[in-house]
């Protein structure tokens, strides 16, 4: 079948409107903001249905062509730019929030629904709850945020947000669809089990299993009032101990971190931002007592936030935007690594070396997930977009902060196609044979996004 037929068939599929192929188009897809290199992309297509997903996908595996699922693609480590051509499944159309149990607290939606949405419509319809958000833009999909192990403002206290997913409703690259978690048994999207749980094998998978339509994420109660207390640290190996005491209190909703130097008023010091929620100002008064001592007791300086700072960080955390576009020409990317905390101190010392080494002002930061159990790093790297050595100084500085998370024992997240490998390279033999096996078996003609996660 040559591209012409193909498009006719995904045309009968979608509509004439929903498939392309005209470079115009497909320009776009073929690139992220980030430093990963264009690539080419065949066809877009937008579904609107789970059949016309199914039939989508029957067309691709009897012709053997690729298929890249994509939420709102700001991942930027280039997850949804094809890396062996073929078609991008824009999932925007499926934007459904098809119910929210408030009594068990779940929201049932399509894949393409996004976290601004959800948000203004929960605050709109149900303003006692609250979704797990990420510091992203708006646009993005709570599907392409969830099945990459993203993290928010809640995941100190619930975990990072893979754990939030209830139920997955999907499409295999059989075309078949499959539904996953209590839904598989019951009409309730309630939660996972009990009965084998295989959400897990979609989760940081890239789209490389399935196409995803439907999703069950929790939801949490929202608090009457959110304060946020600031911290000054100048020694990073202050970090861990202070953190264990912080969160002992099981009083933090979120806890973040930085270190930058840039604006150079922040040169020099490590920020910690850990912040509180309670039913009432004295119980925020309570807490923040509580805090200060927990601060002066591990060499932090508290630090009273001026109003206007304050009220910033409350509606979203602006960490990296001092540092962001230092370079001009828009461009910042970030290795972000799932660490254990005794390693932070570590990670903060060489990732800022990593950065000079580079000539990048180095902007580091990090947030705690589920207590002390993890905590995600962010080493980000500004570059200037109109300037190919500047992206290409970048794109080396990406590849040896991978190098180094592995090193310190993390494992980078939502990893590049070079991270991937990496981490692949330091993966037990037998979890890799697990990995092929378990995808050759789902994806025989190897269609779903294909140089991903290739053992
Ligand atoms: C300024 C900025 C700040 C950020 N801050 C945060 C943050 O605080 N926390 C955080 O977690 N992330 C953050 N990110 C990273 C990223 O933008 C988010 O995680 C975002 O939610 C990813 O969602 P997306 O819809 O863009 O996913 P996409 O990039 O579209 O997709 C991500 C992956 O999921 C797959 N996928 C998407 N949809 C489906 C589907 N329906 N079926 C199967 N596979 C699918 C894709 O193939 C891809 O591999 C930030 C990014 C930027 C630019």
């Amino acid at each position: 079948m040559n591209s012409v037929e193909v498009l006719s068939k995904l045309e009968e599929i979608v509509g004439k409107d929903f498939a392309s192929n005209n470079h115009e188009d497909l320009f776009i897809y073929s690139q992220d903001p980030g430093v990963s290199h264009p690539r080419q992309v065949d066809y877009v297509v937008m579904p609107e249905t789970v059949q016309e997903v199914q039939q989508i996908v029957r067309v691709a595996n009897e012709k053997k062509i690729p298929i890249v699922p994509m939420g709102g693609g700001m991942t930027l480590s280039g997850l949804v730019i094809p890396v062996k051509g073929g078609i991008v499944l824009d999932m925007k159309r499926m934007n459904q929030i098809l119910e929210v149990n408030k009594l068990s607290r779940y929201a049932l939606l399509e894949a393409g629904v996004t976290t601004g949405q959800l948000l203004s419509f929960l605050n709109e319809n149900h303003p006692d709850l609250q979704p797990p958000i990420p510091d992203a833009p708006p646009s993005v999909t709570v599907a392409g945020n969830l099945l990459i192990h993203g993290s928010g403002y809640l995941s100190q206290r619930y975990g990072d947000h893979g754990k939030m997913i209830n139920g997955l409703e999907v499409v295999l690259p059989s075309g078949e669809v499959c539904k996953l978690g209590s839904c598989a048994v019951s009409n309730y999207w309630f939660g996972r089990g009990p009965i084998p749980d295989f959400i897990g094998l979609f989760t940081s998978a890239f789209g490389t299993m399935g196409v995803i339509t439907k999703l069950s994420v929790e939801l949490f109660p929202k608090p009457k009032f959110r304060e946020i207390v600031f911290g000054l640290m100048e020694d990073p190996n202050d970090i861990p101990n202070i953190l264990y005491k912080v969160t002992e209190t099981g009083m933090a909703e979120d806890v973040l971190l930085g270190m930058q130097d840039k604006p150079d008023w922040m040169k020099g010091y490590v920020f910690l931002m850990t912040y509180i929620t309670g039913d009432t100002k004295e119980d925020i008064d309570r807490q923040i007592k509580i805090l200060k001592k927990i601060y002066r007791k591990n060499n932090a300086r508290f630090m009273k936030a001026p109003e206007r700072m304050k009220n910033i960080y409350l509606e979203k955390p602006i960490f990296a935007s001092g540092a962001a576009d230092y370079r001009k020409g828009g461009g910042f990317e970030y290795v972000g690594a799932f660490m254990p905390l005794e390693k932070i101190p570590e990670a903060y010392e060489k990732g800022a070396e990593v950065s000079r080494k580079y000539g990048i002002p180095p902007t580091l930061g990090s947030r705690l997930i589920g207590g002390t159990h993890t905590i995600v790093m962010f080493f980000s790297y500004s570059f200037n977009r109109a300037d190919a050595n500047d992206m290409k100084n970048a794109r080396d500085a990406l590849h040896e902060t991978n190098k180094l998370a592995l090193d310190l024992g993390g494992i980078p997240w939502k990893a590049e196609l070079n991270g991937q490998k990496l981490t692949i390279d330091k993966m037990d033999h037998s979890y890799k044979k697990l990995l092929k096996t378990i995808r050759n078996i789902l994806d025989p003609n190897g269609i779903m996004n294909p140089g991903n996660w290739e053992v």
